[in-house]
């Protein structure tokens, strides 16, 4: 069956809706997780429409990760060597920079995969990339500028969605309808889903850094951190200058104002000596924009008609930079379990509750290891005023291969990889 829009009767239209679409499967949110859903349903057959919010994919910096699990993922379904033409760069392991020294806590290439790194590539061109694949299906539908604000809900079953958008209000009927709109999800309020928060929420400023012709040139070591006088900073390169992250102490950005752009200035300087001649840029409060990132998750990630998935089942905290990676794990294993009986027509609440019980548990355990790090680790950073040095302890156990392996496994598969299936379901 094909996705196809029927006008509405004239004694059914409500006031204001132009068109009623009738899907199989209605994907809200256009970041990797909806995205990667769509393209994987599209590719076994089931008719499937994406709407998408924004008019384009160039959104807030949110990660430009792709991690090896989701590149063995693409490569499943041909589609890692056509991602490796655009342009990226290859990181083979982060470096961390403290006051006595610089060193590469992680290896990525030590791990037993055909793509021993993480893929450092623009989010937009990502999405761009899986939004033009699916494309080449005539079972995939994508409505840019398409702001859903209610769930249309029969008989206790969520039968799709309303969306609003340049032109006026439209609807989706769908068998399924997936909430993969992010750590705001409103299909995930509308649905009167409570997520339970996991970690603290942490402030962190983001701004842009310049490229100098002094810059690195080198594929790697494009992602760094470092940390001293109770603040964070992270570095990611992308391209044409630096995205750069500054954490400090929750509730703190009153201080970090009135302390003046110089003092801001001096303590990145202080963190990343490189910057010196970078942070001349920063001439304006307006340049940073201020994120309280927390992390948290849904004890429930399904009802009768509607799942949630990525970060608008579980939002994940920007720490290890996993975020992506599970939303599109989750993707592929709610395509895996979810495509045959939506094709067949026999989807019941119990393949639902199937996606939650595969996902979960790995959800659960990472979210636990980015609380550690965040209460334990960068807490106590934050709360030292003073230079901070990598232990020597430390610097020993990430020598031990076996340990050093743990975080580089955890940061590229997350607890478990998943696979797409492989079975033909087209017909
Ligand atoms: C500052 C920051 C930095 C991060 N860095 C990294 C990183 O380096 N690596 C990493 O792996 N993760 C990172 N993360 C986490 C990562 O961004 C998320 O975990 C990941 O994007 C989740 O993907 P998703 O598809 O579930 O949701 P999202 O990527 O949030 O996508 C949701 C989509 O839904 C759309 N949408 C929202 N509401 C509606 C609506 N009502 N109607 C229609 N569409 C709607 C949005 O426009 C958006 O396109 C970071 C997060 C933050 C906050």
């Amino acid at each position: 069956m094909a996705t196809e829009v029927i006008p509405l009767p004239k004694s059914e239209i409500t006031e204001s809706i132009i068109d009623s679409e009738q899907t199989t499967c209605c994907v809200v949110g256009g970041g990797p997780g909806g995205m990667m859903l769509a393209l994987l349903l599209a590719r076994k057959g089931v008719p499937v429409t994406l709407l998408e919010a924004h008019k384009d994919f160039d959104r807030d910096f949110r990660g430009d990760t792709i991690h090896p699990s989701v590149l063995e993922i693409l490569d499943e379904i041909g589609l890692a060597e056509p991602l490796h033409k655009l342009r990226h760069v290859k990181v083979f392991g982060p470096t961390l920079r403290a006051a006595n020294t610089s060193f590469n806590p992680i290896d990525f290439r030590r791990l037993k995969t055909k793509f021993p790194y993480i893929m450092l590539i623009p989010q937009t061109k990502f999405l761009e990339f899986l939004a033009g694949e699916a494309s080449k299906y005539p079972e995939f539908r994508l409505k840019m500028t398409a702001n859903v604000e209610s769930l249309i809900e029969e008989n206790g079953c969520v039968r799709g969605v309303r969306y609003l958008s340049t032109d006026g209000w439209h609807e989706v009927r769908a068998t399924l309808t997936v909430g993969a709109d992010g750590r705001f999800s409103k299909v995930r309020h509308l649905a009167g889903f409570e997520p339970i928060k996991t970690s603290p929420p942490m402030d962190i400023l983001w701004f842009r850094l310049p490229h100098l012709p002094e810059d690195p040139q080198e594929d790697s070591g494009r992602v760094m951190g470092g940390f001293g006088n109770g603040r964070v900073l992270v570095v990611f390169d992308r391209f044409d200058y630096w995205q750069v992250g500054y954490v400090f102490p929750k509730g703190t950005y009153q201080q970090v104002r009135a302390a003046g752009l110089e003092a801001l200035r001096n303590s990145i300087v202080a963190i990343e000596p490189h910057f010196a001649h970078h942070v001349a840029s920063l001439t304006d409060w307006h340049q940073c924009s201020l994120l309280s990132v927390e992390s948290s998750r849904c004890p429930l990630w399904y009802r009768p008609g509607v799942l949630l998935i990525g970060d608008a089942a579980h939002v994940m905290s920007p720490v290890g930079g996993v975020g992506i990676n599970y939303a599109v794990q989750d993707a592929v294993v709610a395509a895996n379990l979810l495509a045959s009986p939506l094709k067949a027509g026999r989807l019941q609440v119990s393949d639902l509750a199937r996606v939650q019980r595969q996902r979960e548990w790995p959800t659960r355990i990472i979210q636990a290891v980015q609380s550690f790090v965040q209460k334990r680790l960068i807490a106590t950073v934050l709360r030292s005023q003073n230079t901070m040095t990598i232990p020597g302890s430390v610097r020993v156990l990430f020598s031990i291969p076996v340990l050093r392996d743990i975080p580089a496994r955890l940061i590229a598969f997350g607890v478990r990889r998943v696979h797409v299936e492989q079975q033909a379901t087209t017909s």
